[in-house]
Parts: structure tokens; sequence; C-alpha cells
């Protein structure tokens, strides 16, 4: 009997095959290690092995990297030393793993998969002492989707996407692991889907990344129905070129997210009309020295060189909480989320945003670009006002904010007259809104990005955006999904800012509606009770259109 799954739509994208059930803690039983050092050992062997057979580079990067963590000395070190105070084996690497991933924890994208590798790297030690295998991804001899509670970044490095056509996992949310890798290999997925493992095993699927639907068994006229408008979407998305627009020439820029140059350097490639979010401190993470002017200079300017005469959004440094940045020496914190994060830091450790903003505008009196300065966290109109003339008292004239804090949106009508622009960051957004921890794979549902709490606090900045005369636009992960992209243009954003490879899909999908189709999306989007129902709403009205 045909029936469908609803989880969060993670990549988009359609894709037909039947299901494959993959339960991670299946292994063969093997010999038990007797020690750390010879079941760290064997894992490396194992990580080296498999990084030899990876068929993508990025699975072999993902790999090596893996068995380093293997070997990594302090990590052994510190997990002997635990059992040399009586703790199990096991116990002990567990404690080792734990409280290394937890330094290292770090947010959605590679830093991430840093906290995630050590923990991977850890429950592999762990599997060796206990004489367990732990189980490689299915080869069933044909192209399949891979079901699973949740994926494990050696997992997915190892991933063939001409045999794994999508993927469903239990647990994750929108910025989760398998979120991110899916994107980048271009597989759609759908995250956070309760019962798929037991529901979708061995039977025929066909999984929407798009709406974050997954169709068991589903009708011959269901299976037409989707395949065709997947063939449509693909020839659009190829078709169109140029700047962002909607049907009616409404221009909505379409950025493009960076961390470093050569994400500048992809980005220009892909025909990104320019940066919406530099991340800065992607430049400096694990440093225990605060990188000198010229290092910085350097650095940014080299990232500026790929966009100049375009618009470049640089975020100072969001140190703190889930990105370390040792330099800062901001000491634990119960709840780093809610602690001495990003323009936050600087009440800590003053004088480092100075010598950043000192930095900036050297790289942009070096390359001529066009830069505008933003801060992460702002929480009141007095950091707003504050940062703003700090950024313009260096010579950089176009000072911004970021909104991620539910009380910078609830106030945006005062906090935006005191800066020229804002960007709404959603991905924290969406964290503070629904006091959700954005690392938590089994938060998924609240992470959502189309929860119509999160859209009102969009609507709302974009209000005050549109009474003060300044633009607003979103950099979070939202901004990649090409329906709720749309939504988020008739909520009034003006620039979607988003990773380098989302950018075809959603310059194609506007350019299919006139801004009137987007504003009526986004209030059946806001109407919706729930988030499923909000992206429902919208997408029959978009996809429609
Ligand atoms: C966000 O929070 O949405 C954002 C873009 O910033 P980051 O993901 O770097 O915290
Ligand atoms: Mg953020």
């Amino acid at each position: 009997m045909s029936r469908t799954l609803t989880g969060v739509a993670a990549s988009p994208g359609l894709a037909a095959a039947p299901g494959v059930r993959w339960d991670a803690g299946e292994g063969v039983a093997v010999e038990p290690a007797p020690d750390i050092q010879t079941a760290a050992r064997r894992v490396q062997d194992d990580l080296r092995r498999r990084a030899t057979e990876a068929p993508t580079s990025e699975g072999r990067t993902v790999l090596e990297a893996l068995s380093l963590f293997a070997g990594d000395p302090e990590l052994l070190a510190s997990a002997e030393a635990a059992a040399r105070q009586g703790v199990s084996l096991p116990d002990a690497v567990r404690a080792a793993s734990g409280h290394y991933a937890e330094q290292l924890r770090a947010l959605g994208g590679y830093l991430a998969e840093r906290a995630e590798d050590v923990l991977d790297v850890g429950a592999r030690i762990v599997a060796a002492l206990e004489g367990r295998h732990v189980a490689e991804i299915p080869n069933p001899g044909h192209p399949y989707v891979l079901v699973a509670r949740d994926l494990a970044p050696a997992d997915t490095a190892l991933l063939d996407p001409t045999v794994v056509v999508a993927l469903v996992t239990e647990q994750g949310g929108p910025t989760s692991h398998t979120a991110i890798l899916a994107r980048s290999l271009g597989l759609p997925a759908v995250v956070a889907c309760a019962g798929a493992r037991d529901a979708a095993d061995g039977h025929a699927l066909v999984v929407d990344g798009d709406l974050g639907e997954v169709h068991i068994d589903p009708p011959t006229a269901v299976v037409e129905a989707l395949t065709a408008r997947a063939e449509r979407q693909r020839r659009r998305t190829t078709a169109v070129t140029g700047p962002g627009m909607t049907k009616d020439s409404v221009p909505v820029a379409l950025l493009a997210n960076v961390g470093g140059a050569r994400d500048a350097a992809a980005a220009a490639e892909s025909g990104a009309e320019g940066i919406g979010l530099f991340r800065t401190e992607f430049l400096f993470l694990g440093r225990t020295d605060e990188p000198s002017l010229d290092e910085q200079v350097e650095a940014y300017a080299d990232v500026l060189a790929h966009f100049v005469g375009r618009r470049v959004v640089v975020r100072t440094l969001d140190g703190g909480s889930d990105k370390p940045l040792p330099f800062l020496e901001l000491g634990a914190e119960e709840n780093p989320a809610l602690g001495v994060r990003g323009l936050r830091t600087e009440t800590v450790r003053p004088g480092v945003l100075e010598r950043q903003l000192t930095a900036l505008s050297a790289a942009v009196v070096r390359t001529g670009c066009d830069a505008w300065v933003m801060a992460p966290m702002v929480s009141t109109t007095t950091e707003a006002r504050w940062f703003a003339s700090m950024v313009r008292g260096r010579g950089l004239p176009t000072a911004g904010v970021m909104i991620e804090v539910p009380a910078a949106a609830l106030r945006a009508g005062d906090l935006l007259p005191e800066v020229d622009f804002a960007s709404l960051g959603t991905n924290d957004l969406g964290q503070y809104t629904m006091a959700a921890d954005r690392q938590c794979g089994d938060l998924g549902t609240l992470l959502d990005p189309w929860q119509p709490a999160l859209l009102d606090l969009v609507a709302m900045t974009c209000a005050a955006g549109k009474a003060h005369g300044r633009p607003v636009g979103v950099c979070g992960e939202a901004a990649a999904d090409p329906l709720l992209g749309a939504v988020l243009v008739g909520l009034g954003v003006s620039s979607l800012s988003m990773a380098a490879p989302a950018l075809a899909a959603v310059r194609a999908t506007l350019r299919d509606v006139d801004l009137a189709t987007c504003a009526e999306a986004a209030r059946l989007a806001r109407s919706a009770p729930t988030a499923a129902e909000a992206r429902n709403a919208a997408s029959a009205l978009l996809l429609g259109a």
C-alpha cells in the first residue's frame, strides 16, 4: 500500500529507487583489540584503506582527515590516562573523544564535522575494543535510497552518488552533516523523517528533497507527475542564467557564502553576484594567537579580490560557542550558545574588533572592493549603534547587523535606523526562536526553517527594513531552499546568500514566479500552524504557478 512520510527537506531534487535500510551498529564480530593503541591502529588502517576506495575526492579528504584523528597522540594519551585511573578501556575512549569533541564543537559546515569526526573515530575505536566491526554502507548491486537513523562523516564519505541516489535519515536537521554532504554531492535528502527505517526497507521510494517527502510504493501516476516536475526543474535550472530576479523583473541579488579565498573563487565561477556572507573566523579557527594585522590584510584581500566592483558582505569575527577561536581565551561556559559569542566577545577581549576593522579597511583600499561590514549576534539597539560607529570610524562606509537573536528581530524598527543594512542569520535565529540547539540531531523538526514562528520574525525584520529604507537579506541555510527562497522574497528580503552550488536552482525557481505570487506564498506559509503545513501550502502555490 502506498503512503507518504514527511520529514525536513535537506537537499533539493527528486530521486526514485528501492530503499535500503542501513544500521551502523550491525557490524560483524571480530577479535577484540587488547589495548587502546592497537584498537586505534586498526581503525586508522581501516580508514586509510577506505580512503583509497572513496569514489569522490571530497570523500577521500574526509577519510584521510579521520585517519589522522584515529592516530592523534593527544586523544590517545588522554584515553590511556583515564584507563590508568581504572576507567574501562571503552569508557576511557568515549570520555576522551567526548571531551575532545566538546573542545572542537563547531558550527554547521566543516567546523561541525570536526567535532563529529572525533566522535565517529572514538566510536570506531570503542567498537574495535569491544570486538565489533563497524558496518559498511551496503552495496546491493543496483542504485538505491540509503535509509538510516543518522549518518556519520566516515559513512557518507564512501557514498558513490551513482549508486546511492538519495538519503533519508530519521535524525538530523537542515544544518546537519548529512544535509551538508547531500547538498555538496547534489543528492536529494530528507532528514528528521520519523519511522523511515521500518517503513522504507525494500520498498520502491520516491524521495522529494524539495518538499521533504518520501513516497513509499507510490502509484504510477504520482511517480509520473513527480518525474515530470523534476525534469522541468532540471531543464529550467540549466537554462536560466544572469542576475537573480522574479518573473516580473524584481531584482533579488543572489550572493554566495564563503569562508576563504577558495570558496570565493568557486562563487565567482558559479555566477554569484557578490558575497553575502564572508565568515572571517573560518580563516583563524583553532589559532592560539591573534593573527597579525598584515596576516589579516592578506587573508581578507585574497577574498575581496575575487569580487572587485561587486558587493562583499564581510562579517566580523563570530567566535565562541560553535566556532572556537582559542586566541580569544573565552574559557569554558555552561551554556556557550547563550554566552560570550559573536559581537559579545569584544566586551571581554577589547581591541580585537578594532584591529580586524583596521585590517579590513586596508584590504578594501588595496583591492578597491565594495565591502559592507556586519556584526554577528547583535541583540540590542545600543550594540548596533556602537558597532556602526566603529565601522564608519575606520573609513568603512556601509555598516550592518546580522539578525540572529529574536530580540533583534522584534526591535528591528529601532535597530535598523542605526545601520545601513541587515542580514538574517536564519540558522541562529531558528535555534534561538525554537530554543533548540542547532547541532542537536534529535531536534531537526524544530529547526526546520519553515517554522511559522521563524517566518514571523523574518517578516517583522523586513517590515522594519521597508519602513526605514534599509535592505534586508538572508544568509542562513534557509536561503538555499528554492521554494523557501521565493517565500523569503515574498516576505520582503532583497538578497539571498547561500553556498555556491545552490545558486542555480534558486535562480531558476525565482525567475518563474512574480513578486505577488511570492507574497501570497509567504502569506499562506505564515498562516499555517506548522512547518510542514507552511511548506505544503506555499509549495502548492509556487509549483503550480
Ligand atoms: C546563521 O546563523 O544563519 C548564519 C548565517 O551564521 P552562522 O551559520 O555562521 O552562525
Ligand atoms: Mg549565525
